[in-house]
Protein backbone atom coordinates (compact mmCIF):
# COMPACT_ATOMS: atom_id res chain seq x y z
CA UNK A 1 0.00 0.00 0.00
CA UNK A 2 1.39 3.49 -0.94
CA UNK A 3 2.11 5.49 2.44
CA UNK A 4 -0.37 8.09 2.88
CA UNK A 5 1.81 11.56 2.99
CA UNK A 6 0.21 15.10 3.79
CA UNK A 7 1.58 17.11 0.93
CA UNK A 8 0.50 20.46 2.73
CA UNK A 9 3.73 20.38 4.43
CA UNK A 10 5.91 20.59 1.44
CA UNK A 11 5.63 24.65 0.02
CA UNK A 12 6.30 27.50 1.55
CA UNK A 13 9.38 26.36 3.62
CA UNK A 14 11.31 27.84 1.32
CA UNK A 15 12.47 31.88 2.50
CA UNK A 16 11.73 33.90 0.06
CA UNK A 17 13.70 36.82 -0.94
CA UNK A 18 12.52 40.69 -1.16
CA UNK A 19 13.17 40.64 -4.81
CA UNK A 20 11.14 37.26 -5.07
CA UNK A 21 8.44 38.38 -2.74
CA UNK A 22 7.96 41.80 -4.29
CA UNK A 23 7.63 40.04 -7.98
CA UNK A 24 5.30 37.75 -6.65
CA UNK A 25 2.72 40.34 -5.08
CA UNK A 26 2.64 42.75 -8.18
CA UNK A 27 2.05 39.46 -10.41
CA UNK A 28 -0.54 37.87 -8.10
CA UNK A 29 -3.37 40.18 -8.85
CA UNK A 30 -3.11 38.81 -12.77
CA UNK A 31 -1.64 35.60 -12.62
CA UNK A 32 -3.22 33.76 -9.51
CA UNK A 33 -1.27 30.80 -9.03
CA UNK A 34 -2.07 29.15 -5.58
CA UNK A 35 -2.49 25.66 -6.68
CA UNK A 36 0.75 25.82 -7.60
CA UNK A 37 2.08 24.09 -4.67
CA UNK A 38 4.82 22.34 -5.87
CA UNK A 39 2.44 18.83 -4.27
CA UNK A 40 3.70 15.68 -5.25
CA UNK A 41 2.19 12.74 -7.53
CA UNK A 42 -0.63 11.43 -6.27
CA UNK A 43 0.74 7.32 -5.33
CA UNK A 44 -3.10 5.95 -6.13
CA UNK A 45 -2.88 6.02 -9.83
CA UNK A 46 -2.43 2.73 -11.77
CA UNK A 47 -1.04 3.31 -15.56
CA UNK A 48 -1.15 0.46 -18.20
CA UNK A 49 2.17 1.09 -19.58
CA UNK A 50 5.05 3.92 -18.41
CA UNK A 51 4.71 5.81 -21.28
CA UNK A 52 1.07 6.10 -19.87
CA UNK A 53 2.25 7.31 -16.08
CA UNK A 54 5.01 9.46 -17.58
CA UNK A 55 2.24 11.77 -20.09
CA UNK A 56 -0.18 11.98 -16.73
CA UNK A 57 2.97 13.00 -14.48
CA UNK A 58 4.01 15.96 -16.97
CA UNK A 59 0.65 17.13 -16.67
CA UNK A 60 0.46 17.06 -13.11
CA UNK A 61 4.23 18.09 -12.11
CA UNK A 62 3.60 21.48 -14.62
CA UNK A 63 0.45 22.10 -12.86
CA UNK A 64 2.48 22.29 -9.86
CA UNK A 65 5.45 24.27 -11.23
CA UNK A 66 8.07 21.85 -11.65
CA UNK A 67 9.46 19.20 -14.35
CA UNK A 68 10.35 15.79 -13.68
CA UNK A 69 13.66 14.19 -15.34
CA UNK A 70 14.53 10.44 -15.31
CA UNK A 71 17.52 9.83 -13.48
CA UNK A 72 17.86 5.72 -14.13
CA UNK A 73 15.81 2.45 -15.54
CA UNK A 74 16.52 -0.74 -13.97
CA UNK A 75 15.16 -4.13 -13.24
CA UNK A 76 14.78 -5.22 -17.11
CA UNK A 77 12.27 -8.25 -17.54
CA UNK A 78 13.23 -11.71 -19.69
CA UNK A 79 11.89 -9.57 -22.84
CA UNK A 80 14.61 -6.88 -21.45
CA UNK A 81 12.03 -4.06 -21.00
CA UNK A 82 12.44 -1.97 -17.81
CA UNK A 83 9.81 -2.56 -14.83
CA UNK A 84 11.73 0.23 -12.98
CA UNK A 85 12.27 3.84 -13.41
CA UNK A 86 14.30 6.12 -10.61
CA UNK A 87 12.52 9.83 -11.27
CA UNK A 88 13.74 13.26 -9.79
CA UNK A 89 12.81 16.78 -10.21
CA UNK A 90 14.24 18.85 -13.08
CA UNK A 91 16.31 21.00 -10.62
CA UNK A 92 17.50 17.90 -8.95
CA UNK A 93 19.42 14.96 -9.93
CA UNK A 94 22.92 14.82 -11.77
CA UNK A 95 25.21 17.89 -12.94
CA UNK A 96 24.72 19.71 -10.17
CA UNK A 97 27.46 22.36 -9.37
CA UNK A 98 26.94 24.45 -6.40
CA UNK A 99 27.18 28.45 -7.06
CA UNK A 100 27.41 29.29 -3.03
CA UNK A 101 30.80 30.94 -4.38
CA UNK A 102 29.44 33.25 -6.61
CA UNK A 103 30.86 31.32 -9.82
CA UNK A 104 28.51 31.19 -12.76
CA UNK A 105 29.38 27.72 -13.69
CA UNK A 106 27.63 27.19 -17.12
CA UNK A 107 23.65 27.95 -17.80
CA UNK A 108 22.84 25.49 -15.11
CA UNK A 109 19.57 26.33 -13.29
CA UNK A 110 19.50 22.92 -10.93
CA UNK A 111 19.22 23.68 -6.92
CA UNK A 112 20.12 20.17 -6.14
CA UNK A 113 16.42 19.63 -5.42
CA UNK A 114 16.15 16.47 -2.96
CA UNK A 115 12.62 15.97 -4.93
CA UNK A 116 12.71 11.84 -5.96
CA UNK A 117 10.46 9.23 -6.93
CA UNK A 118 10.58 6.02 -8.63
CA UNK A 119 7.82 4.60 -11.12
CA UNK A 120 7.53 0.79 -10.95
CA UNK A 121 5.15 -2.11 -12.39
CA UNK A 122 4.50 -4.40 -10.07
CA UNK A 123 3.02 -7.70 -10.77
CA UNK A 124 1.29 -8.57 -6.74
CA UNK A 125 -2.29 -7.49 -6.43
CA UNK A 126 -3.72 -4.85 -6.26
CA UNK A 127 -0.97 -3.57 -8.76
CA UNK A 128 -1.79 -6.67 -11.74
CA UNK A 129 1.34 -5.99 -13.49
CA UNK A 130 0.28 -2.02 -14.16
CA UNK A 131 2.91 0.89 -13.01
CA UNK A 132 2.72 3.25 -10.36
CA UNK A 133 4.25 6.02 -8.72
CA UNK A 134 6.01 5.84 -4.96
CA UNK A 135 6.94 9.29 -3.96
CA UNK A 136 10.69 8.73 -2.03
CA UNK A 137 11.16 12.97 -1.38
CA UNK A 138 8.41 14.90 -2.12
CA UNK A 139 10.15 18.19 -0.79
CA UNK A 140 11.98 21.20 -3.35
CA UNK A 141 14.57 23.94 -2.34
CA UNK A 142 13.13 26.05 -4.98
CA UNK A 143 9.95 27.89 -5.94
CA UNK A 144 7.84 26.58 -8.31
CA UNK A 145 7.85 27.33 -12.20
CA UNK A 146 4.85 29.68 -12.85
CA UNK A 147 5.98 30.46 -16.48
CA UNK A 148 6.48 34.43 -15.47
CA UNK A 149 8.40 36.12 -18.02
CA UNK A 150 12.41 36.23 -17.77
CA UNK A 151 12.34 32.53 -16.15
CA UNK A 152 13.94 29.91 -17.58
CA UNK A 153 11.36 27.16 -18.66
CA UNK A 154 12.39 23.87 -17.95
CA UNK A 155 12.94 21.73 -21.02
CA UNK A 156 10.48 19.29 -20.40
CA UNK A 157 7.76 22.05 -20.84
CA UNK A 158 9.58 22.76 -24.46
CA UNK A 159 9.67 19.14 -25.77
CA UNK A 160 7.30 18.12 -28.68
CA UNK A 161 6.22 15.29 -28.54
CA UNK A 162 4.15 13.18 -31.26
CA UNK A 163 0.74 14.80 -31.14
CA UNK A 164 2.33 18.16 -31.45
CA UNK A 165 4.83 16.86 -34.22
CA UNK A 166 1.79 15.63 -36.30
CA UNK A 167 -0.02 18.99 -35.83
CA UNK A 168 3.39 20.78 -37.09
CA UNK A 169 3.72 18.75 -39.85
CA UNK A 170 -0.09 19.23 -41.21
CA UNK A 171 -0.22 22.76 -40.27
CA UNK A 172 3.64 23.73 -41.83
CA UNK A 173 2.86 22.02 -45.52
CA UNK A 174 -1.05 21.70 -45.90
CA UNK A 175 -2.00 25.28 -44.11
CA UNK A 176 1.84 26.87 -44.82
CA UNK A 177 1.60 28.36 -41.31
CA UNK A 178 4.48 31.16 -40.23
CA UNK A 179 6.77 30.08 -37.43
CA UNK A 180 5.20 32.74 -35.55
CA UNK A 181 1.67 30.94 -36.31
CA UNK A 182 3.26 27.36 -35.84
CA UNK A 183 4.12 28.46 -32.40
CA UNK A 184 1.02 30.48 -31.24
CA UNK A 185 -0.98 27.84 -32.92
CA UNK A 186 0.43 24.80 -30.82
CA UNK A 187 1.08 27.00 -27.78
CA UNK A 188 -3.02 27.34 -27.83
CA UNK A 189 -4.44 24.01 -29.42
CA UNK A 190 -3.11 21.17 -26.80
CA UNK A 191 -4.77 22.85 -23.36
CA UNK A 192 -1.84 23.56 -21.29
CA UNK A 193 0.49 20.74 -23.27
CA UNK A 194 2.30 23.19 -25.21
CA UNK A 195 2.23 26.56 -23.66
CA UNK A 196 5.88 27.24 -22.87
CA UNK A 197 7.00 26.05 -26.25
CA UNK A 198 9.28 28.86 -28.29
CA UNK A 199 9.83 29.36 -31.70
CA UNK A 200 13.42 28.11 -31.45
CA UNK A 201 11.79 24.70 -30.39
CA UNK A 202 9.32 24.80 -33.42
CA UNK A 203 11.89 25.28 -35.93
CA UNK A 204 14.15 22.74 -34.47
CA UNK A 205 11.17 20.35 -34.52
CA UNK A 206 10.58 20.82 -38.06
CA UNK A 207 14.10 20.49 -39.10
CA UNK A 208 14.10 17.64 -37.13
CA UNK A 209 11.00 16.29 -39.30
CA UNK A 210 12.62 17.25 -42.49
CA UNK A 211 15.71 15.20 -41.22
CA UNK A 212 14.03 12.54 -40.34
CA UNK A 213 12.34 12.09 -43.85
CA UNK A 214 15.31 12.46 -46.15
CA UNK A 215 16.26 9.92 -43.65
CA UNK A 216 13.28 7.37 -44.92
CA UNK A 217 13.29 8.35 -48.37
CA UNK A 218 17.21 7.23 -48.33
CA UNK A 219 16.27 3.92 -46.47
CA UNK A 220 13.30 3.33 -49.10
CA UNK A 221 15.60 3.74 -51.97
CA UNK A 222 18.17 1.31 -50.32
CA UNK A 223 15.48 -1.24 -49.96
CA UNK A 224 15.08 -0.67 -53.51
CA UNK A 225 18.27 -2.02 -53.96
CA UNK A 226 19.50 1.78 -54.94
CA UNK A 227 22.71 3.48 -53.14
CA UNK A 228 21.38 6.15 -50.56
CA UNK A 229 23.05 8.76 -52.06
CA UNK A 230 21.43 8.98 -55.48
CA UNK A 231 20.47 12.47 -56.54
CA UNK A 232 16.86 10.92 -57.64
CA UNK A 233 14.57 9.62 -55.53
CA UNK A 234 11.75 6.63 -57.14
CA UNK A 235 8.11 7.33 -58.30
CA UNK A 236 5.58 5.16 -56.22
CA UNK A 237 4.00 2.19 -58.70
CA UNK A 238 0.83 3.77 -58.63
CA UNK A 239 1.90 6.36 -59.64
CA UNK A 240 4.13 5.39 -62.59
CA UNK A 241 2.83 5.06 -66.23
CA UNK A 242 1.42 1.83 -67.96
CA UNK A 243 3.63 0.14 -69.75
CA UNK A 244 3.39 0.68 -73.38
CA UNK A 245 1.67 -1.63 -75.54
CA UNK A 246 3.24 -4.78 -76.60
CA UNK A 247 4.07 -5.03 -80.20
CA UNK A 248 5.25 -7.39 -82.89
CA UNK A 249 9.10 -6.89 -83.36
CA UNK A 250 11.10 -8.69 -85.62
CA UNK A 251 13.20 -11.08 -83.91
CA UNK A 252 16.93 -11.70 -84.62
CA UNK A 253 16.80 -15.94 -86.49
CA UNK A 254 18.20 -18.17 -84.20
CA UNK A 255 21.22 -19.50 -84.39
CA UNK A 256 21.49 -22.50 -86.95
CA UNK A 257 21.55 -25.81 -84.89
CA UNK A 258 25.44 -27.39 -83.99
CA UNK A 259 27.10 -24.19 -84.03
CA UNK A 260 30.10 -24.14 -82.06
CA UNK A 261 30.99 -21.24 -80.58
CA UNK A 262 34.61 -21.22 -79.10
CA UNK A 263 34.77 -19.99 -75.37
CA UNK A 264 37.39 -17.11 -75.36
CA UNK A 265 37.85 -18.04 -71.30
CA UNK A 266 39.52 -21.30 -73.08
CA UNK A 267 41.89 -19.35 -75.77
CA UNK A 268 45.25 -17.61 -75.02
CA UNK A 269 44.67 -13.79 -74.60
CA UNK A 270 47.82 -13.04 -76.21
CA UNK A 271 47.44 -9.66 -77.98
CA UNK A 272 50.05 -10.39 -80.04
CA UNK A 273 47.41 -12.52 -82.12
CA UNK A 274 48.51 -13.80 -85.86
CA UNK A 275 45.00 -12.88 -87.10
CA UNK A 276 45.63 -8.93 -86.32
CA UNK A 277 45.37 -6.13 -88.99
CA UNK A 278 49.05 -4.84 -87.93
ZN1 LIG B 1 12.33 20.47 -7.21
Amino acid sequence: MAPPKGPQIHYQQIPTTLQQQQQQQQQQPQRPNFQMALLPPPQDRLYPTFEALQADLKAFTRSQGYAIVTLSSLNRDIEGRYRRYNLCCAKGGKNYTSHSKGLRAGRSTKTGCPMRMKAVQEKAWPYGDKWHVIVQCAEHNHEPFTGEPGVVVPAQFRKIEQDGMRWLIIMHREAQLSLRQLTIGLRISFGEKYQYVKKSDVRNMLAKIKRDEDRKTAAAAAAAGLPANLPYTLLPPSHQPPPPPLQHVEQMPPLPEGLQVPDPDLESDDEDGDDDDE
